[in-house]
C-alpha cells in the first residue's frame, strides 16, 4: 500500500484517523474563511475537505443529509419555511426540497466558495438549486437568524462545521435564543451534534444544556452512521419549545412521495432509541 496516495484526517484528541485513497487533487484554495480541497477518490467519488476535515463524499453523504432533514421535516406538523445554516454543499437543501409542503427553503452559508465549488464538483448535491423555492444568502448565519422576523421560520437546520472558527457561535445559548425567537410556535431546531462516541459527555451534552437555558424544552438526539466523520458515527439533535420531538408523522413518512437511500419511517423510529451511555450522558 502506498501511503502517499491516501488522504488522512487525523483526530488527535482521540488518537484515531481515517483515510481515503486519492486518484487526483481536483482543486485547492484558501477562501476568506477556510482552506478548501477537492479530491477525486478511487472508491468514494469526489471528496471535499475543509481546513483538513472531511466534509462530504459522493458515496456516503446521503446518510448525513437525509438524517439532518427528513426526521425533523416529518416531526413538524406542517413545515413550510425551512432554513439551513451552513450546509454550503447544498445536500441538505436538496433533501428539504423533496418535501412538497415546503414553500420556501433558505441556505445561509458564510462561505460562497463552498457552494460554487459544490456546483462544479458535486452537481448531484446541487441538482435542486434552481428550484423556485430555493433561496441563497451568503453571510454569517448567526447574524441572519438574529435579523429574522420573530416567529417566521418553521424549521432551522444547523448544518455547520465543527464548533470552532466561524461555527463556534452556532453552539451557544445566545444563538439558540435567537433561533427560538425566529421559530414559530411549533418550530423545531435541528443541529448537527458531532460524534455520539466521542462527544456525548462534552459537545452534545453542553449543547443541549445551552439549548435548555435558551428556552427549548423538548430534545431528541438521533445517532446515525457516517463513515468519513470521526468515529464513523454521527448525530443530530432536535429541539423545540412547545412540541414533542420524539413523535413524528409516521404515516406520512411511510408513504413519502420521494425516494431516499437511508431514511424511512421505521429507521426514524429506531434512531430515537438511544444506547444506554447516551441516555445516561444526555438524560433526555
Ligand atoms: N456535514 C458537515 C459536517 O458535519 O462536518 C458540514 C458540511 S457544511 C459544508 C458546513 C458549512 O458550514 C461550511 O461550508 C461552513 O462554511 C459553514 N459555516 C460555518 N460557520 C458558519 C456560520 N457562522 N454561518 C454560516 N455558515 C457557516
Amino acid at each position: 500500500m502506498n501511503n502517499d496516495s491516501f488522504f488522512t484526517e487525523i483526530w488527535t484528541p482521540e488518537g484515531s484517523a481515517f483515510s481515503l485513497e486519492i486518484e487526483e487533487k481536483l482543486h485547492e484554495e484558501q477562501s476568506e474563511f477556510q482552506k478548501i480541497e477537492i479530491y477525486r477518490t478511487r472508491h468514494w467519488g469526489n471528496l471535499m475537505v475543509l481546513d483538513g476535515c472531511y466534509m462530504v463524499t459522493d458515496r456516503d453523504n446521503f446518510l448525513y443529509h437525509e438524517m439532518m432533514t427528513h426526521p425533523v421535516l416529518f416531526t413538524h406538523t406542517n413545515p413550510r419555511k425551512v432554513v439551513v445554516i451552513g450546509g454550503g454543499d447544498c445536500g441538505a437543501l436538496k433533501e428539504v426540497l423533496k418535501h412538497p409542503n415546503v414553500t420556501e427553503a433558505w441556505q445561509v452559508e458564510i462561505d460562497e466558495r463552498v457552494t460554487r465549488l459544490s456546483e462544479q464538483y458535486f452537481p448531484d448535491l446541487c441538482s435542486s438549486n434552481s428550484d423556485p423555492r430555493a433561496h441563497f444568502y451568503f453571510g454569517d448565519g448567526i447574524q441572519w437568524i438574529k435579523d429574522a422576523e420573530p416567529g417566521s421560520i418553521d424549521i432551522i437546520i444547523v448544518d455547520s462545521t465543527d464548533p470552532v472558527g466561524p461555527a463556534e457561535g452556532l453552539f451557544n445559548k445566545a444563538f439558540f435564543e435567537t433561533c427560538l425567537r425566529a421559530l414559530g410556535d411549533n418550530g423545531i431546531l435541528v443541529q448537527q451534534s458531532e460524534s455520539p462516541l466521542f462527544h456525548s459527555q462534552t459537545i452534545i451534552r453542553d449543547m443541549i444544556a445551552e439549548m435548555r437555558q435558551a428556552g427549548f424544552c423538548h430534545f431528541q438526539t438521533l445517532p446515525f452512521p457516517q463513515p468519513i466523520y470521526p468515529s464513523g458515527w454521527w448525530s443530530c439533535t432536535m429541539a423545540s419549545k412547545n412540541v414533542s420531538v420524539n413523535e413524528f408523522r409516521y404515516d406520512h413518512a411511510q408513504e413519502k412521495v420521494f425516494a431516499t437511500h437511508y431514511y424511512n419511517a421505521d429507521l426514524h423510529r429506531g434512531a430515537m432509541a438511544l444506547p444506554e451511555f447516551m441516555k445516561r450522558d444526555l438524560e433526555q
